[in-house]
Formats: C-alpha cells, sequence, structure tokens
C-alpha cells in the first residue's frame, strides 16, 4: 500500500533522513521506532507532502505521491495523525469530527461512524459540545484519531500517540489502535514507546540518526538483544 523508496530529506543543511527505504502492506501495523530525533516525525511529514525529499519516491497504492499537495491525500485515502495532538480548539469534539468528515459524499453512513468513534473512545461522547480545547491531553488525542477516522482512511499515519500520556491511557491507545487494525486499517505507527509499539504492530523498523538500522517482525525485535538493550530498557 505504501512504499518509501531511497528517500533522503534535509533541513537545510541538516542531512535528517538517510536513504530511507520502507513499506507497509494493506491490513499491517507497522511501526517505526527511534530514539528522540531519529527521524520519525520527519518521515511522517514527507510521506504527508509537508516536507519535500531531496532523492528518492514515495508511492501509496503504487502511485508517486511527488505532484500532489498535502490537502490532496486525503481523497486517496491517507490521514496523519500529528505529534502533538492538534485539534481545533475553539471548535467542540462534534465539529472537530465533522472536520475530520469534510471530504465524505456518504453523509448518510457517517452516524454510524461517530458511533463506531463513540465506541472506542466514550469519554468523547460525553464531550460531544464542549470545546475541545478543554478537553485533557489524552481526550485529544482521542479526538485526533477520531478525527482521522472520520475521513474513513485506507492508511492512517499515527505520530507518537502515547506522548505524555498516563500509563493507562498509553494502554488504552494501543487496544484502540488494534481495534482500528481489525476494522481494517492500515496503520503505519511512529513511536518512541517501543514496547508498547512493538507488541501492537505486525513489522518494525528502527531508525538511528536518519537510517534504518533493523528490521523485522515486531516479535522478532521484541526479542532482539540489541533492541532491547536500546529501546526496552533492558
Ligand atoms: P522525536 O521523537 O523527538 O519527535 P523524531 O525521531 O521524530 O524525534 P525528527 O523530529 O524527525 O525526529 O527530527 C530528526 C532530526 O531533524 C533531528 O536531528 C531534528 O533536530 C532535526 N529537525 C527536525 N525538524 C527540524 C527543523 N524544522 N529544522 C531543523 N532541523 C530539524
Amino acid at each position: 500500500m505504501l512504499k518509501v523508496e531511497n528517500i533522503d530529506v534535509y533541513y537545510d543543511k541538516i542531512h535528517a533522513i538517510k536513504d530511507v527505504s520502507f513499506t507497509v502492506k494493506q491490513g499491517e501495523v507497522v511501526t517505526l521506532i527511534g530514539a528522540n530525533g531519529a527521524g520519525k516525525t520527519t518521515i511522517l511529514k514527507t510521506i504527508s507532502k509537508i516536507l519535500e525529499p531531496t532523492r528518492g519516491v514515495v508511492l501509496f497504492e503504487g502511485e508517486p505521491l511527488s505532484k500532489l499537495l498535502p490537502h490532496q491525500l486525503v481523497y486517496l485515502g491517507m490521514a496523519h495523525v500529528p505529534e502533538g495532538r492538534r485539534v481545533f480548539a475553539q471548535m467542540t469534539v462534534k465539529e472537530n469530527l465533522e472536520m475530520g468528515a469534510y471530504i465524505r459524499k456518504d453523509k448518510s453512513s457517517m452516524k454510524a461512524d461517530y458511533d463506531q468513534i463513540f465506541t472506542y473512545f466514550p469519554r468523547l461522547k460525553e464531550r460531544m459540545n464542549q470545546p475541545s480545547g478543554t478537553l485533557s491531553g489524552g481526550e485529544q488525542q482521542m479526538l485526533a484519531i477520531g478525527r482521522a477516522l472520520m475521513s474513513k482512511p485506507k492508511l492512517l499515519l499515527l505520530d507518537e500517540p502515547s506522548m505524555g500520556l498516563a500509563p493507562l491511557l498509553v494502554k488504552e491507545i494501543f487496544n484502540i489502535v488494534q481495534t482500528i487494525k481489525k476494522q481494517g486499517t492500515t496503520i503505519l505507527l511512529v513511536e518512541q514507546n517501543a514496547n508498547q509499539a512493538l507488541q501492537v504492530a505486525d513489522r518494525a523498523y528502527v531508525l538511528e540518526t536518519g537510517k534504518i538500522i533493523k528490521s523485522g517482525n515486531a516479535i522478532e525485535l521484541l526479542e532482539d538483544d540489541s533492541v532491547k538493550k536500546a529501546y526496552l530498557g533492558g
């Protein structure tokens, strides 16, 4: 579904991403793990067309994304939940979810999708008419994911969904990732929380200073000595 081929990304003179290639197949959860500054967010932003690679190509369902603008990706079936859960703070929960669905023509089936999102995140239902800026950090993360799901994406790009959340909430978010996968959405998950990410993912790539240094099945990487040492706390 997604193919990233030999991309290089620079911030001015900083060579942030170095010859990175990876794939995400339909129905998979793939995770990119790595320390702070490894380049995880940069890769997601490149896939979303916020950044341009100086070399290499990103293909979505076989089509190169080179000529597209960021806002066009949602029409192809890609949704990006950026780091830092950016919701529209002045708008209510309901309005934020509506924004996620603005491209959809099948307005009649939207009710079912709201219901689905409220089954994932019951707390959002209780807060439907609350301005989103007054939600807790965890609730805003739920809303950011819910809003992305309202566009019915084929591929969901999730940037550090667990960042800054209490352990119980982290667990909840990762459980939801599992459920979204079961509903048939393909997911590319970027995480510093390698332990949790590897537990929900099918496959993983390990990123270090802009390069992929290891890849494999998530279960195997959970047992890999060097991964354990560097990313799993022993
Ligand atoms: P984190 O987990 O801390 O979010 P990350 O793996 O997502 O880290 P990136 O944010 O992709 O890492 O950053 C990769 C590298 O690019 C870092 O060295 C960072 O300092 C640099 N970088 C990121 N954004 C910019 C920018 N706007 N200008 C210059 N350098 C940047």
